[in-house]
């Protein structure tokens, strides 16, 4: 495919903005190459600025839950457009978007943010102002933003860039200190960081299912999911369970991981399909933990655009679109593009692992069983570039990160889902050829 404008921009971007971009992964620095520089989307296609088509697999790393420019979303956030962009002052719609969660997820009250970034750091300082404790555990490989005492073990992005070194420059020891970060899945580390630390651990925070180290899932020991497992030891310490359904959260069900594992947390965060493809998160919990935020309780938190009247327009009416048929069919081209790919790798020889939670899944170029961050990191990066290069050359667009989950939308029909399955093959055979 010819992407001369694409380079031309990049060139041009890369003099303005580091890197050509305003989010690390976009820049296809793991993979190599060009950035796309898109100009339009439609239900599940990708158009660049060279007028190539690509089926997308990224679907803004999760939003686009109905595909893009769903018309009743378009048609909703125009009329809300036209009455105003942003007022400084309450409105229904923020309040319609808060009943949506509520009614779909076990909290009782939301507060909205920007981001799914905002959404993390708040509700670590209102973990920290309701127990009156520091400490804060996360798990390797879980990602939660850019939050600076979170940004430690943190995946995706940050794996690529920097081969999982624990943290970023500019993030302070004094910040990090009061992180403590366990394997994820590893239910002995947990126990023994509260055996040394209990009295003084404020929150547990874990991805709902961990989707950005690759797709890793909770693990069920005696049938006791690993979300559940963490609970339990918060609570027989005190401190509060905190997860984190920014990406999962109405996805990969209409209830977010909770509506496959039932287990209530007490605080939650929410991003993503939430926003309608708009900067909109939110996080929420108990009313009593609720109440301990500005301007009920003493927790400081605000924010210029947060509860913005378009981003929360678009993100009802998203929820209010994702009935039981948009989960089906989600979940079922995601079944297709998983199933093929793992068939055409198979007849390529290639060694991987397609690991899946719902319609969230991923695959790592790898022969051994991928439970853990460390596990993730034995993907063959290599082999990852080759594959995404020959998919991107043939019309698909998957994510450009070997620990990335790949995302399907509502729109990804048969013949869309057809073409992805006869780019598989050569695919196959380009990842077979790295040694
Ligand atoms: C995307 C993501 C975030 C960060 O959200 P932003 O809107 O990019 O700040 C936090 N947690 C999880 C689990 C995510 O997937």
């Amino acid at each position: 495919m010819d992407i001369s404008r694409s380079e031309e921009i990049f060139a041009h971007a890369r003099q303005l903005v580091p890197g050509g971009v305003n989010s690390p992964v976009r820049a296809f620095s793991s993979v190599g190459g060009t950035p796309r520089f898109i100009e339009r989307a439609s239900g599940p296609f990708l158009y660049d600025v060279d007028g190539n088509e690509y089926v997308d697999l990224i679907c803004s790393w999760g939003p686009m839950l109905l595909g893009h420019a769903h018309s009743e979303v378009i048609h909703a956030v125009g009329a809300a457009v036209a009455h105003g962009t942003s007022f400084g002052a309450p409105t229904e719609v923020e309040a319609k978007l808060a009943e949506a969660i509520i009614e779909r997820t076990p909290v009782d009250q939301v507060r909205m943010v920007n981001s799914g970034t905002e959404a993390t750091m708040t509700v670590i300082r209102l973990a920290r102002g309701i127990t009156g404790r520091d400490l804060i555990v996360k798990f390797a490989g879980c990602y939660h933003g850019h939050v600076d005492s979170l940004l430690v073990a943190a995946g995706s992005g940050v794996a690529t860039l920097h081969g999982g070194e624990p943290s970023s420059p500019g993030v302070t020891a004094g910040t990090t200190a009061d992180t403590l970060v366990v394997d994820y899945n590893d239910r002995a580390g947990l126990e023994a960081v509260f055996a040394e630390h209990g009295d003084r651990i404020a929150a547990v925070m874990a991805e709902a299912s961990p989707g950005n180290m690759g797709v890793v899932p909770p693990s069920v020991v005696d049938g006791e999911n690993f979300n559940a497992f963490c609970k339990r030891v918060c609570h027989a310490h005190g401190a509060l369970f905190i997860s984190d359904e920014v990406m999962t959260g109405f996805r990969v069900t209409r209830s977010g991981q909770f509506g496959l594992d039932g287990v209530e947390p007490d605080l939650m965060t929410f991003g993503k399909v939430m926003g309608g493809g708009f900067p909109a998160a939110a996080f929420g919990g108990r009313a009593e933990y609720m109440a301990h935020l500005s301007p009920v309780g003493g927790v400081y938190q605000a924010g210029t655009l947060a509860g913005n009247p378009v981003a929360t327009t678009a993100g009802l009416k998203t929820l209010q679109l994702a009935d039981d048929a948009v989960y089906e069919r989600v979940d079922r081209a995601a079944e297709i593009v998983r199933g093929e790919t793992g068939r055409a790798l198979e007849e390529a020889g290639v060694p991987h692992v397609i690991n899946s939670n719902g319609s969230m899944f991923s695959v790592f170029f790898t022969d051994q069983p991928v439970t853990d961050f460390a596990s993730a990191q034995t993907t063959d990066t290599k082999r990852y570039a080759a594959f995404f290069h020959a998919m991107l050359d043939a019309g698909v667009h998957l994510p450009p990160s070997a620990f990335e989950t790949w995302f399907c939308s509502s729109t990804h029909h048969d013949s869309v889902l057809d073409r992805i399955t006869s780019a598989l093959p050569a695919a196959a055979r380009a990842a077979a050829a790295v040694n």
